[in-house]
């Protein structure tokens, strides 16, 4: 089995490390990641600029670009076959609820379940990485690459695992939940006097949701959501089926 190892947190993090470690026992690792932190760029892709990756070990590549451009240059370039799957992660920090459009650690599985690679993502639920903790989210991880293998994954379905810091209450299948942002931005002087902004959402917890993805992480569960690349909202058509475009395209 040839596994595909990303990251958003950049090609130096201990997560990724550990978790290229874990699966190692399951088949060859190739690791190719952003060359430093790239957190929070989503699903972007570098289009106006050439990518460059470094061997910096065997089979490690750091790229100067997006954990998206990763699994592109991996599977269309760098690799010598195309990968049986694709691991992304670990995050430091978790990656639940509405967050997970911005996370590049998410997106990148995203992008591998595009081309149509069994993928997911993993995140630990803290800002400060313990050895046990990073030992609990690679064994697991480990473990589900290992059923992903044997069961496959759902046409078009990744899985975004989260997993809590300091204790394990067990592992419970989840739905995407809501974070609560208090949006703020700081907005202060330069040394020029020109204005400058910084973008400063500050977490204030997230709606309790029974088998969200953030409450039962909260409650010291390990979360596995499966999540779709189609974002079509099949609920709203009842609402919507009625609305009426006429006159709209300037034509009469
Ligand atoms: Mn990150």
């Amino acid at each position: 089995m040839l596994i595909l190892v990303t990251n958003d947190d950049g090609v130096h993090s201990a997560g990724l490390r550990v978790l290229s470690q874990a699966l190692s026992r399951l088949g060859e690792i190739v690791v190719i990641a952003p060359d430093r932190n790239r957190s929070a760029v989503g699903h972007a892709l570098t289009l106006d600029r050439p990518l460059r990756a470094e061997e910096i070990k065997p089979q490690v590549f750091a790229v100067d670009g997006t954990p998206t451009d990763c699994v592109n240059l991996g599977v269309h370039g760098l690799l010598q076959k195309r990968p049986d799957l694709v691991v992304s992660g670990i995050n430091r920090g978790s990656n639940v609820g509405d967050d997970i459009s911005y996370s590049g650690t998410v997106c990148a599985a995203l992008e591998a379940t595009l081309m149509g690679l069994p993928a997911f993502a993993v995140s630990l639920d803290t800002d400060h990485f313990s050895e046990k903790d990073l030992d609990l989210a690679a064994f697991f991880a480990k473990c589900l690459a290992e059923k992903i293998s044997i069961e496959g994954l759902p046409k078009e379905t990744f899985l975004n695992v989260n997993i809590p810091s300091g204790r394990c209450e067990g592992v419970q299948l989840t739905r995407q939940g809501r974070r609560r942002y208090e949006e703020t931005v700081v907005s202060k002087q330069d040394p020029r006097g020109r204005c400058y902004y910084w973008l400063g959402g500050s977490n204030v917890g997230f709606e309790d949701i029974p088998g969200s993805d953030c409450s039962v992480l909260q409650q010291g569960f390990i979360s596995v959501t499966p999540l779709q690349t189609n974002m079509t909202n099949e609920n709203s058509y009842p609402e919507m089926e009625d609305w009426s475009f006429s006159g709209m395209t300037g034509a009469n």
